[in-house]
């Protein structure tokens, strides 16, 4: 029988890893996506959509769909979903490896204030500007919303539901973004501060420069610490541990 990966996806790299396998005969893919986003981004390939019900969900689905080994490579911050599969794979026996693009790195002239959890940078605000460009999603706006004094520019994928801050301009995007646009919105919108988890990749990193180039502070949100199971940073490591596990 054909080995059957299981794929967690929402992010370009699982996309990317999607792309490489689709099509391999040894091996049969199905990505997972967690149905967030109104319009996601497809990867190729059987696409399932929805939550499997937490960990003791995921383990039934591993043992029904007789999944052979499991690619955790959601976003940074799904740490739900990442101790589910960590949990249920532990219970199923069966592989489980974290695909996951290293976290972002200060450069010189950077003004960095590491948080580890948004109520913190909320707090880090008061000293550092009124004029905030939110890039931390759609969840947990309301985190902000008691910050009377503060005005934000809030960049989402799509719209984002109360609670959120009274003061505030909503940008829906998805990216990904130059330098110069990033530039020119931090200037436009007269922003003092910048608040990002720290999702790594390059896809948002622009806003990053930016805010260097501009001498513009950032609140940058710590990943959240996932430990347990091997873990490399790129597609092609990835697909050389599947060929390992799976004994290609
Ligand atoms: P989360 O808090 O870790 O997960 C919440 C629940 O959503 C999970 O318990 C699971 O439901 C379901 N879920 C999450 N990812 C799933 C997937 N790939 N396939 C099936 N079910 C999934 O996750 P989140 O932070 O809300 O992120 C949701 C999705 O958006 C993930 O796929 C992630 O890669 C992507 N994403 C997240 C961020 C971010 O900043 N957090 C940014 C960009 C993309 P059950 O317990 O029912 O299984």
């Amino acid at each position: 029988m054909t080995p059957r990966v299981l794929l967690l996806g929402g992010t370009a790299e699982a996309r990317a890893l999607a792309g490489e396998l689709v099509g391999r005969p040894d091996l049969a893919v199905v990505s997972s996506l967690a149905g967030r986003v109104r319009n996601p981004a497809l990867p190729a390939g059987e696409v399932r959509i929805g939550g499997f019900g937490g960990a003791d969900g995921l383990t039934g689905y591993l043992r029904a769909s007789r999944v052979a080994a499991v690619v955790d490579a959601t976003h940074p911050f799904a740490s739900v979903m990442s101790a589910s599969a960590l949990a249920a794979t532990a219970r199923a026996g069966v592989p489980l490896l974290v695909l996951r693009r290293p976290g972002w790195q200060p450069a010189e002239g950077d003004r960095w204030h590491w948080v580890s959890t948004l109520a913190d940078a909320a707090h880090a605000l008061g000293d550092l500007g009124e004029r905030v460009f939110l890039t931390t999603g759609r969840t947990g706006l309301g985190t902000f919303a008691g910050l009377d004094r503060h005005w934000f520019l809030v960049r989402t994928v799509d719209p984002p539901e109360p609670p959120m801050p009274a003061r505030m301009r909503l940008l829906l995007d998805r990216g990904p973004y130059t330098v110069a646009g990033e530039r020119a919105l931090i200037t436009e919108h007269g922003i003092d501060v910048l608040v990002t988890k720290d999702s790594g990749g390059e896809w948002t990193r622009p806003k990053l420069v930016a805010a260097r180039e501009l001498g513009v502070p950032v609140v940058i949100q710590a990943r959240p610490l996932i430990s347990g199971a091997p873990s490399v940073g790129t597609v092609p490591d990835a697909v050389s541990w599947l060929d390992r596990v799976l004994g290609g």
